[in-house]
């Protein structure tokens, strides 16, 4: 469970991120959706720890990972990030990218790697390099090796862009599936109304730094706060 509170960061006077708060439960997917420049990646930087507020708190299952004056670095947040640039070790094989972050035994990694490769279907890639395989499949894999520690929060920034419409569906669909499976609290970031729609439990809209509105994709949709909100969503096919 992911719960952020009152969370601003400000860069040369300019307040990018304003006061945002938020909670995602195991299980759950909350999209971050809101126009470029709005300050949705600043806001998971911020989560990931490889950034910091200026003020505001930050807690992983109830338990403070940062303040203002306490800071629990990026690696024990127990937070998995799949970001648009997700670039795979190019010179590690697939099985080998997907074992990164684990620990335990040879077997027991082995087991695991095979498990997830399984699940988005590319057992038998395993021994592939990532140029061998197509921009989808290395998402996947990409994916699979954030989850594979299985972390608590899984934050998402733009992960499916630069795909084609149809393998795009694709993949948001055996995404969706396999983060339910894995049952972490997911933040996914994007600017695209209709992937919020189709991958949301929850929407945060957010604008200028701020969370204008937050609900279920369904309310947010038929009832959007003000003009801008539902001009956002008008052109959803
Ligand atoms: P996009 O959809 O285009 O990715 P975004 O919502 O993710 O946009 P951010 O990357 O969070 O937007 O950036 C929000 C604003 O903060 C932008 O105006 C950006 O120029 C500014 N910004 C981000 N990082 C820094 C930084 N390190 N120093 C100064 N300004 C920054
Ligand atoms: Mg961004």
């Amino acid at each position: 469970r992911l719960e952020i509170q009152n969370i601003t960061r400000v860069f040369g006077g300019r307040t990018v991120v304003d006061d945002v708060s938020l909670k995602v439960m195991p299980g759950q997917v909350t999209c971050l959706l809101g126009p470029s420049g709005c300050g949705k990646s600043t806001t998971l930087r911020v989560i990931a720890g490889v950034d910091m507020q200026d003020s505001g708190n930050i807690f992983i299952d109830g338990n403070l990972v940062c303040d203002t004056v306490f800071r629990v670095p990026p690696e024990r947040r127990s937070v998995g990030l799949m970001f648009q640039d997700f670039a795979l070790f190019p010179h590690l094989s697939v099985a080998e990218n997907v074992a990164f972050g684990l620990s335990g035994s040879r077997a027991e990694k082995r087991r695991r790697v095979e498990q997830l490769l399984e699940r988005v279907d590319l057992l038998g890639h395993i021994d592939d390099y990532p140029h061998q395989l197509s921009g989808g499949e290395q998402q996947r894999v990409a994916l699979v090796r954030a989850l594979a520690p299985r972390p608590k929060i899984m934050l998402m920034d733009e992960p499916f862009s630069g795909l084609d419409n149809r393998l795009r569906d694709e993949i948001r669909d055996d995404t969706l599936s396999v983060l339910k499976e894995e049952g972490a609290a997911v933040l996914l970031v994007t600017h695209e109304p209709d992937e919020a729609m189709r991958m949301a439990d929850e929407i945060a809209l957010m604008r200028h730094g701020k969370i204008v509105q937050q609900g279920a994709p369904y309310n947010i949709y038929n009832a959007p706060v003000d003009r801008a909100a539902a001009a956002f969503f008008s052109d959803i096919n």
